[in-house]
């Protein structure tokens, strides 16, 4: 049995909710799993992970992942199953990952299943769904399924595919295991994933490789950033730029990851324009807590990144007006930041 790292407590609460979860995919046939929209790799990586160990587990029963958007970054991972009629949705029993809040699922008739669940690793900011396994102090989702199959090892069937689902969320989620909810259970866990075999050399290829055309972009975008008065860094992808290097708002996104070296701004914002009147915000730091400034304009997320929704250019300026400040304070008020 795996050390958890975590109190009596907390592994008594965590093992009471697995075995929640268990007993209910044991008594469904019918499981629906869904996640957030604009899925990033943890979303990704969690849903067909615990799809390929209940399928493997499980082939007697009905499992699908039905989500209405997908990522054309990660589609080296593979797609989703059809779409299905509404009725089926009122037998099954519906398991929503990495998803913080109810709007944020991807496919909103998840609210039609029998009976639902929560297994995610957000700050709980809205409850939703009949039963909830939320641990936010882990680093992905993924490291959830990766603990949720080993507790239940015996009875549970695993393979590299399921295995390599489950390893690209946990190491895209964590920065590449660097960011500060990366524990030694998480190194753990990452190991017994390794141990399936995953091939890492393909895995990270297809995470790091780049048309030449984005790399333009990059270099286009770094003269482009702007650092405030106290030092956040930010940028803003509009409707001219995104056509200029005819981005997806995929590819726009990505440019909240150019800001994260420099010296001096822990806080770095990206501003990505999404064509419908709403400007998308990622926020990311080192050290400062981002989340509640995100709560204050539509958002939330996790203390070092998270995301939010502005409506205007001047919202946009007041966004980043209380950034700076918060920036100022923590400087002020800390020593030993980078
Ligand atoms: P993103 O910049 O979209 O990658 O988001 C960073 C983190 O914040 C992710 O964990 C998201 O799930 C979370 N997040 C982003 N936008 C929102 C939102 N509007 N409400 C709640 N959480 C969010």
């Amino acid at each position: 049995m795996l050390n958890y790292g975590i109190n009596y407590k907390e592994r008594k609460i965590m093992n009471e909710n697995m075995k929640i979860i268990l007993d209910k995919i044991k008594e469904y046939d019918r499981i629906f799993i869904f996640r957030h929209f604009r899925p990033d790799g943890d979303a990704i990586g969690s849903t067909k992970g615990l799809a390929r160990i209940l399928r493997l587990t499980f082939p007697e029963k009905d499992i699908r992942l039905l989500n209405d958007d997908f990522s054309d970054y990660l589609a080296f991972l593979g797609g989703e199953d059809e779409p299905a009629p509404d009725e089926d949705y009122a037998t099954a029993l519906g398991i929503v990952m990495d998803t913080g809040t109810a709007t944020r699922v991807s496919n909103q008739k998840y609210s039609l299943c029998k009976e639902i669940i929560k297994f995610d690793h957000h700050i709980p900011v809205d409850s939703y769904g009949d039963y909830e396994w939320v641990e936010e102090h882990r680093s992905s989702t993924c490291e959830m399924v990766a603990a949720f199959y080993n507790a239940f090892k015996d009875e549970l069937k695993i393979d590299k595919e399921a295995a390599t689902y489950i390893y690209t969320g946990m190491v895209t989620d964590s920065g590449r295991f660097r960011f500060r909810e990366v524990s030694p259970e998480t190194m753990r866990l990452a190991g017994s994933m390794l141990e399936l075999g995953i091939d890492t050399d393909a895995l990270y290829a297809n995470l790091y490789m780049k048309d030449f055309d984005s790399l333009k972009f990059e270099g286009y975008v770094y003269k482009k950033i702007k650092i405030s008065k106290n030092g956040v860094a930010s940028v803003y992808v509009d409707g001219a730029m995104k056509e200029k290097f005819s981005l997806t708002n995929e590819q726009a996104s990505s440019v909240v990851s150019y800001m994260e070296t420099i010296k001096g701004s822990l806080i770095w914002i990206a501003f990505i324009d999404s064509g419908d009147g709403s400007i998308r915000v990622r926020l990311r730091s080192r050290f400062v807590t981002v989340s509640e400034l995100g709560e204050r304009y539509n958002g939330g997320g996790h203390a070092c990144a998270a995301g939010a929704t502005v409506y205007s250019v001047a919202e946009m300026k007041k966004l980043l007006k209380e950034a700076d400040e918060l920036l100022k304070e923590y400087k002020e008020t800390h020593e030993g930041w980078l």
